[in-house]
């Protein structure tokens, strides 16, 4: 077992008190964090759909292990600043638990609990072998060092190593995290347990057994469930104006492949702001910018627009891409878009649901539309266990073909009960994990 080790905890409280930084790398989440019952909100109105009982509905309304770690990091200045680190598995009925890691200052246990709830939605939803777990790390990765950024994460690693493995619970990228990191918790792994793991996370550096294609997963399966989605409405792709919110990972390979389909990327958005330009954003010259590390504010020729402008923008696509909670109760009645495909988790609150159904707006669920990165994951972690690689082309076909057939599921679903596609999800997913329940039992 690894840990601090004697030196560490043998230090006096005294040094300890002065060398540690208070604080300074990291923030205080200022969100007023609803979005774990958010969570909640959307199981309670799918649970009278499903044949679920109320003893095992209880059962998958509470997370089954929430965990908190202190991680303390020697800085670059010398100084030691303690981080706190999250891993919640909320379900491992139907398979080892599965779910990302994120690095973000409003990481916190709330959070990290609605997230791994939603992972094991999505997990279900999609058929896979998972059960859901998310974790994170309070900080600001870009205020970070290299060399800080890796003891942070060799550090986190080492503390939930106990709890994480092939067969238990397998990491993955999220906010703030890429393959960079996936790699240094395999590498923390393996010298951990004494041996290669290449299949405790997904989403790995392709050298050290990451799949191809798994980087551009979750944005590929964006784009597969809005062309569905604007076939099913009868809206042509050719000329069709979408705005995205949020171009990081996910916003940049959606709009670079709606603007191949022909379609006119009219807004984007980062952290710094919303840009606007009617005839649309040239999203190859945007993507260099960004891939430069530059913010879109530095970008240029584009019209800074308010939050609220670009929800009221009469697009056929919205598609937000960032963090939660970003269409409310408030704003929902403004927005124009015919369908909005959900890339981020979480980007709409419950209040907003029945907002969107009267609009008569096609809302494609985040539990489907991004569930294109952990079918990604699973590929990876199948390839892991069996030892071979798959082509690009495998990948990208049989996790296209997937999503299309569930998204074809939702459909037949919300459309039998007359229910929203949110509610069909749901109620789909809710009753795989409760049937994996009722055959496992063991209460
Ligand atoms: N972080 C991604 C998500 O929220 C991927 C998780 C995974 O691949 O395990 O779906």
């Amino acid at each position: 077992m690894c840990g601090f080790g004697e030196n560490f905890l043998s230090w006096g409280t005294k040094v300890i008190n002065n060398l540690f930084e208070e604080m300074t790398y990291q923030g205080k989440s200022t969100k007023k964090n609803r979005i774990y019952s958010a969570v909640m909100a959307r199981l309670n109105e799918a649970f009278p759909h499903t044949g679920v009982s109320p003893a095992v509905y209880r059962l998958l309304t509470k997370p089954m292990r929430e965990v908190k770690v202190h991680l303390p990091i020697r800085m670059d200045d010398g100084s030691i600043a303690v981080f706190a680190g999250y891993r919640v598995q909320y379900s491992n009925v139907l398979g080892p638990s599965k779910g990302g890691i994120r690095y973000d200052l409003a990481v916190d246990l709330e959070e990290v609990k609605a997230l791994a709830s939603w992972m094991t939605w999505k997990c279900a939803l999609v058929g896979l072998p998972y059960g859901g777990a998310k974790g994170g790390i309070c900080c600001d990765p870009k205020r970070l060092s290299l060399g800080e950024l890796e003891r942070l994460t060799r550090a986190y690693t080492r503390a939930i190593a106990p709890l994480i493995g092939p067969k238990q619970d397998v990491p993955a990228p999220d906010v703030g995290t890429g393959s960079r990191e996936m790699g240094w918790m395999m590498d923390e792994y393996a010298r951990c347990v004494g041996r290669e793991e290449r299949g405790v996370v997904t989403g790995k550096p392709v050298a050290l057994g990451g799949s191809l294609g798994r980087a551009g997963a979750t944005g590929r399966g964006v784009v597969t469930l809005a062309l569905a989605a604007m076939k099913k409405r009868n809206v042509a792709v050719e000329g069709a104006k979408v705005a995205i919110h949020g171009f990081g990972k996910v916003g940049m390979a959606a709009a670079e492949a709606l603007v191949a389909q022909g379609a006119e990327v009219v807004a984007i958005a980062d952290r710094s702001g919303v840009y606007y330009d009617p005839d649309g954003v040239s999203i190859s010259e945007a993507i260099v910018h960004k891939r430069s590390g530059a913010s879109l504010a530095d970008f240029g020729g584009l019209e800074k627009i308010s939050e609220a402008a670009m929800l009221a923008l009469k697009v056929d696509l919205l598609i937000p891409a960032a963090m939660e909670n970003l269409i409310t109760g408030a704003n929902a009645a403004t927005i124009e878009a015919g369908i909005i495909v959900e890339g981020a988790n979480g980007p709409t609150m419950p209040e907003a649901d029945s907002i969107l159904v009267t609009k008569g707006i096609m809302v494609v669920p985040d539990i489907l539309a991004n569930a294109g990165g952990v079918v990604g994951s699973y590929y990876e972690w199948v390839e892991n266990l069996q030892g071979v690689g798959w082509s690009l082309e495998r990948l990208t076909q049989k996790a296209g073909d997937r999503l299309l057939a569930v998204f074809k599921e939702v459909c037949a679903t919300a459309e039998r009960w007359g229910i929203s596609l949110r509610k069909a999800a749901y109620l789909l997913a809710l009753e795989r994990v409760a049937e994996g329940y009722r055959w496992r039992g063991g209460f």
